[in-house]
């Protein structure tokens, strides 16, 4: 067991039951017990052992000398102007700061499905030079209980205007798989049963292609989706958006991927940024169809948006619809992504911890 210790206390979100079952059982107390807290923690989903009712006075005494339920708090919040975003940055308990967003997307049916897109790192090694989280560098992993405290508190954020969370999506800051463990981690407390009960079809990881974490994935047996960000399909031009793919050229990848989806059966998502000029071109879209070709796929495309340091545009409407009907012929399924939350940064790889530690 990998507890993580923190000032002499263990952080109790980053336990799954089975652990926290454990460290009860080490302190001699039953399952039962386990059981209570554990719905305390994600059911009632309380923050404070002296607010839980029916929890034995011995037990709080040791819960609250050696454990701690670690709180993200809100160094700065924003909403988008459309009132469908909202963007906190939350402090972690060294200072650094990290952004988590609320989204609220309609269903085809018009019914709201909030999003969390969630953090797995504090700054981003990959570097991928148009987003904003890779032009800050990184800082460090985030622990499973760190993950697990901003979808806990986008679902306090969502009880106040009386709704529930459906969808998480790993695409906030950070590559998830260069934080395996503690991303798999974070997602069997989330999708634990007995807690916050988040389907595992309605969480997305979003890689930008480590091999070596998808080769994982592929002997993993959690049935979540993965998204694996491509952004070109020739790997001059890949390696000239993402330096990390120099490590692993698109041959190799591929390989993976068809991997994943032999042994897991499953579609794999495929996200492409779309920027003017550089890989919207009718020849992308060809070389995509063709690299994509005969494989369970989809393509999200998502329209550049605006970082500090880097000064490509956004493809144009025409770029777009024209790039959309060559993949359609190519077979290839594809979504223009929603934009949501441009007006706050809170876009696809905008977050950026404005005042993060140095
Ligand atoms: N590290 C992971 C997940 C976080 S980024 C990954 O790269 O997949 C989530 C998505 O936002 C990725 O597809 C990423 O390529 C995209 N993205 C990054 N910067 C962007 C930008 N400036 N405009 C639009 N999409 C961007
Ligand atoms: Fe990291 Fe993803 Fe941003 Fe690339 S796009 S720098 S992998 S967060």
């Amino acid at each position: 067991m990998t507890l993580r210790e923190q000032s002499d206390t263990i952080n109790l979100y980053d336990l799954t039951q089975e652990q926290l079952t454990a460290l009860l059982a080490d302190w001699g107390y039953s399952g039962y017990y386990a059981a209570q807290l554990w719905s305390y923690l994600y059911r009632e989903r309380l923050t404070d052992f002296a607010a839980m009712p029916a929890l034995r006075e011995d037990l709080r005494q040791i819960l609250t000398t050696r454990a701690s339920l670690q709180q993200l708090s809100i160094a700065a919040a924003t909403d988008s102007s459309d009132g469908y975003t909202h963007k906190v940055l939350l402090r972690l308990a060294d200072g650094q700061t990290i952004e988590t967003v609320l989204m609220n997307f309609e269903g085809r049916d018009g019914t709201p499905r909030a999003t969390a897109c969630v953090s797995t790192q504090a700054g981003c090694a990959m570097g991928c030079i148009f987003c904003a989280t890779g032009q800050m560098g990184f800082f460090r992993h985030l622990t499973p209980g760190e993950i697990v405290a901003q979808v806990l508190h986008v679902q306090h954020m969502l009880a106040a205007q009386d709704d529930t969370l459906r969808n998480i999506v790993f695409m906030g800051m950070g590559e998830p798989l260069h934080n395996y463990d503690n991303t798999m981690q974070a997602i069997d407390i989330l999708t634990d049963h007995k807690g916050l009960t988040i389907a595992p079809k309605h969480i997305t990881v979003s890689t930008v292609g480590v091999v070596p974490g998808i080769r994982r994935l592929a002997a993993d047996k959690r049935p979540f989706r993965l998204a694996v960000s491509l952004h070109a399909a020739t790997d001059a031009e890949r390696q000239a958006l993402i330096p990390i793919a120099k490590r692993w050229p698109l041959a190799e990848l591929m390989d993976a991927c068809q991997e994943y989806t032999a042994r897991r059966k499953r579609r794999i998502f495929f996200e492409w940024t779309l920027i003017a000029g550089q890989n919207d071109t009718p020849e992308q879209a060809h070389a995509l169809g063709q690299l994509l070709q005969g494989m369970d796929a989809h393509v999200n495309l998502i329209p550049l948006n605006p970082t500090l340091e880097f000064d490509g545009e956004p493809a144009r409407e025409t770029a777009v619809q024209q790039f959309q009907a060559i993949l359609a012929n190519h077979n290839l399924p594809s979504t223009v992504r929603q934009r949501r939350g441009i007006d706050i940064a809170a876009g696809c790889g905008q977050l950026r911890a404005a005042n993060s530690k140095e």
